[in-house]
């Protein structure tokens, strides 16, 4: 393609986009187009367990089906993320027809539209095409994003103070370097609770390191949407055991990935080490004799109540937050957790993964004393633009959750600290 394209920054808000294909490719899409609010339509047989989780949560609607030319009706765009070049080619011909631009994963040549290589600094976004060269556009990119980035640590430039993406320190002694001898090295990284700049610095600034990627489902999408595209991303949600064999075959891909010489970032949603098996990772990392670094992360624990308008301590209020997961009813034998002895707690409680148990949690913590009337705040996907949140009492919130249907991953909050901010 001998003329310059044309570059323009597309307002899709409420307007609709057609992504064809369920993938990876489609996964890698997804999350920037819904972050422009764009009205998402997905055609694919089949989806990742990602794109899946985006549907379960209404953010877009799926048509599990191959594509027919009807699916381009009210369209503004298309994105073509389907292997088949035929296929591909049937999608691009009628988005012609039809005057609607039509970006294509498997053919530049043939699409009427190019994604550029992005980074995204607070209210500003750096766009880079590369002249058909996807390597350059992202050697631009990094170049741009590592220039902007080193401006605002240093509180100058163009994005100083505006509430830029990740700084990245210059010149800081523990990059991890490409390895020496045949062995790379794993880090195990908190990705923070939702909110793609609620990663930590030295987080953000390894995932840009990585070669291989392997991300849980709660990482936030818009994190791997800026991942170089020969960035080999595993997605952990997708392999297909149990929860058992899973974390086997997560401990084995990330042993195998790091003796084979790769830079491998195993992305995990809030802090590795509450409640995300990261120190399984880790000792199975060290018995293979894999380097480990663990990049704590931004707890949701902590941040969603935040997010919500909760503190967890508050002065003259709670003097201790206790958190404990709620993934195993209080009755089971596989309970691990004292809940007479937490019900006598006056602190604050936080529960995680507490939703399914919720009633029976609340009727024993009464049960044992504490007040019914205890204020309760209920928060699903926080620090997300898809954030709800309730307030309730111990006595009433299981009911209440119910009724609004939240669903998680969620967060409950019981305390005096719910009510400490607002009277
Ligand atoms: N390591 C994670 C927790 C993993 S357990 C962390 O430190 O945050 C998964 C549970 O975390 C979910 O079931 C939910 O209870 C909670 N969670 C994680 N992200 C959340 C979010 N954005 N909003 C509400 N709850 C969240």
């Amino acid at each position: 393609m001998s003329a310059n394209p044309y570059p323009l920054g597309l307002r899709l808000a409420g307007r609709r986009v057609v992504v064809v294909g369920g993938g990876a490719v489609a996964t890698r899409r997804v999350p920037a187009l819904l972050d422009a609010d764009a009205e998402v339509l997905l055609v694919a047989p089949e989806v990742t367990p990602a794109l899946q989780a985006h549907v379960d949560a209404g953010r877009l609607h799926w048509r599990p089906r191959r594509f027919v030319p009807e699916d381009l009706d009210g369209a503004w765009l298309v994105q073509v993320a389907v292997d088949d070049p035929h296929a591909a080619a049937a999608v691009s011909a009628v988005a012609a027809e039809r005057r609607i631009f039509c970006v294509r994963a498997d053919d530049r040549a043939a699409a009427t539209a190019w994604t550029p290589a992005v980074t995204r600094h607070g209210p500003v976004t750096v766009a880079v095409l590369g002249g058909g060269d996807p390597r350059r556009a992202v050697g631009v990119r990094d170049a741009v994003r590592e220039l902007l980035n080193a401006q605002a640590a240093a509180g100058v430039g163009p994005v100083a103070g505006v509430g830029v993406g990740p700084p990245v320190p210059v010149g800081s002694g523990d990059a991890v370097t490409p390895p020496a001898g045949p062995v790379g090295r794993v880090a195990l990284v908190g990705a923070g609770p939702g909110d793609p700049e609620l990663i930590t610095v030295k987080g953000w600034r390894l995932l840009t390191e990585a070669e291989v990627v392997v991300a849980d489902r709660l990482v936030p999408g818009l994190l791997l949407d800026e991942l170089r595209p020969d960035v080999e991303l595993v997605d952990a949600a997708k392999i297909p055991y149990g929860p058992s064999r899973t974390q086997e075959e997560i401990n084995r891909i990330l042993v195998d990935r790091a003796l084979a010489g790769k830079v491998v970032v195993r992305l995990k949603g809030g802090d590795p080490y509450v409640f995300g098996r990261g120190g399984e990772e880790l000792l199975a990392c060290a018995a293979a004799g894999v380097p480990v670094t663990v990049v704590p992360g931004v707890t949701s624990a902590i941040a969603v109540p935040a997010a919500a308008g909760v503190p967890v301590t508050h002065r003259a209020v709670a003097h201790e937050f206790t958190v404990v997961s709620g993934h195993v009813a209080p009755d089971s034998p596989a309970s691990l957790v004292r809940w007479e002895a937490l019900a006598g707690l006056r602190g604050t409680l936080v529960v995680l993964m507490g939703l399914k148990n919720l009633a029976a949690i609340t009727a024993t913590l009464t049960r044992h004393g504490r007040d019914a009337a205890t204020p309760v705040a209920v928060v699903q996907e926080g620090t997300t633009g898809a954030q709800r949140s309730l307030r309730s009492t111990l006595g009433t919130v299981a009911a209440d959750v119910a009724g609004a249907g939240l669903r998680p991953p969620a967060i409950v909050v019981i305390g005096e600290v719910v009510d400490a901010l607002t009277g």
